[in-house]
């Protein structure tokens, strides 16, 4: 399915602010400040698998962070690609860790994660979802400072040129 990637990326957002406004003493405290422009970008992914990579990135946003921290959530279009990111201010990751954290039940600290919760499955099943479509994903983090996801996903660009020609009753092919 063809799926508008800024609607649903609000979308899915819109219910981690609804979390926060609903709750009277939420276990953390967060803010997320958008940066998401009005582009009509449609991408070819199934819409609750990509609801669940950006459910677990943003858990993991929450979760790896101390209270009262700022979630940045970008859109960028770069051209024939639409890169999204999430950038929290939480723990960060360990250098050693970057590559792993993308491996089924890997963990940083077990013994820090436990606390937490969680399986370890999160991220690689983001990732097998994400190339799935074609896309990818990756990270960048500075330990004690915070971490960035992203994910680069193709589109067509859409041609209203194409699009005249393409409603044509004849087909030159044919
Ligand atoms: P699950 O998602 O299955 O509930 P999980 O969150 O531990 O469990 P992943 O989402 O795969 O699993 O993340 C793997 C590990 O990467 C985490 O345990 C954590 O150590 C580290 N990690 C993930 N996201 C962040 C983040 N935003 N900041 C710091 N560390 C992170
Ligand atoms: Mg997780």
């Amino acid at each position: 399915e063809y799926i508008n990637i800024a609607e649903l990326f609000n979308y899915i957002l819109d219910r981690f602010d609804m979390i926060i406004a609903n709750d009277d003493k939420p276990e953390k405290y967060y803010t997320i400040k958008r940066m998401i422009p009005k582009l009509q970008i449609w991408v070819e992914i199934d819409t609750s698998k990509f609801t669940q990579v950006i459910d677990n990135i943003m858990n993991n946003a929450i979760k790896y962070s101390p209270d009262g921290g700022v979630i940045t959530a970008r859109l960028e279009d770069r051209d024939s690609e639409v890169v999204l990111s999430i950038t929290d201010q939480g723990l960060g990751i360990p250098k050693a860790n970057m590559k792993q954290i993308f491996d089924r039940f890997f963990r940083v600290d077990k013994a820090r994660s436990r606390a937490q919760g969680g399986t370890g499955l999160g991220l690689a099943i983001s990732k097998e979802i994400i190339e799935r479509f074609g896309g990818r994903v990756w990270v960048e983090s500075t330990e004690g400072e915070g971490s960035t996801f992203s994910i680069a996903l193709p589109y067509e660009p859409y041609d209203e040129l194409d699009d005249e020609w393409d409603d044509g009753a004849w087909d030159e092919e044919e």
